[in-house]
């Protein structure tokens, strides 16, 4: 974990706003945070691989990520104008997603990444249709069912950062096999 840990912040750490280092254990997966997708705000319950409910239910998920014994999870912090600034928001999840890919190559093989929102691998999901790069496809940390501000709680990263300003989170899930 320790040597993750050093080479992701080797490869990212100037864009990384706080880190930490966690267990299974600490992660908290939540039937509130699967009854909140189901609400639909953001458009894709339903519409997505990667997104409630094809994502999987939630004691079937908890069920896959207990095979990784530890988690890495890290935010960035982004100036926006104000929080209506839509655009701002989309390039900070932009940016965001950069770094996911800066630290990609130094995770040990098996990793699985949790993202900020979901796949955006293709401008519209296949959905029904087979996934097209099931690959490269992603879920979000929100998607797994994993209630994110008690995440930012145990992990004692702060879940907002103030006043036109917007944070994401990765979360990272490592097989313990470090390269
Ligand atoms: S990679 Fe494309 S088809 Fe597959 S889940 Fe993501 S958006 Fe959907």
């Amino acid at each position: 974990m320790r040597k993750t840990t050093e080479q992701i912040m080797r490869v990212a750490g100037d864009r990384i706003w706080e880190y930490a280092e966690l267990t299974f254990d600490q992660i908290k997966f939540s039937p509130e945070v699967v009854e909140a997708c189901r609400a639909n705000l953001c458009g894709n319950y339903g519409r997505c691989w990667q997104c409630p409910p094809h994502v999987g239910e939630l004691e079937e998920l908890k069920a896959e990520y207990s095979k990784y014994p530890q988690a890495f999870v890290f935010t960035t912090k982004h100036s926006i104008e104000d929080s209506f600034d839509v655009e701002g928001m989309e390039a900070a999840r932009a940016e965001h997603e950069e770094v996911e890919d800066l630290i990609r190559p130094v995770l040990p093989r098996g990793s699985k990444v949790l993202g900020a929102g979901g796949c955006n691998v293709c401008a519209r999901c296949a959905y029904p249709e087979p996934c097209r790069f099931p690959d490269r496809a992603k879920s979000s940390v929100e998607a797994c069912g994993i209630d994110v501000v008690s995440l930012a709680k145990t992990a004692k990263i702060k879940y907002t950062n103030g006043e036109n300003t917007v944070t994401y989170f990765t979360l990272v899930f490592l097989n313990g096999n470090e390269s």
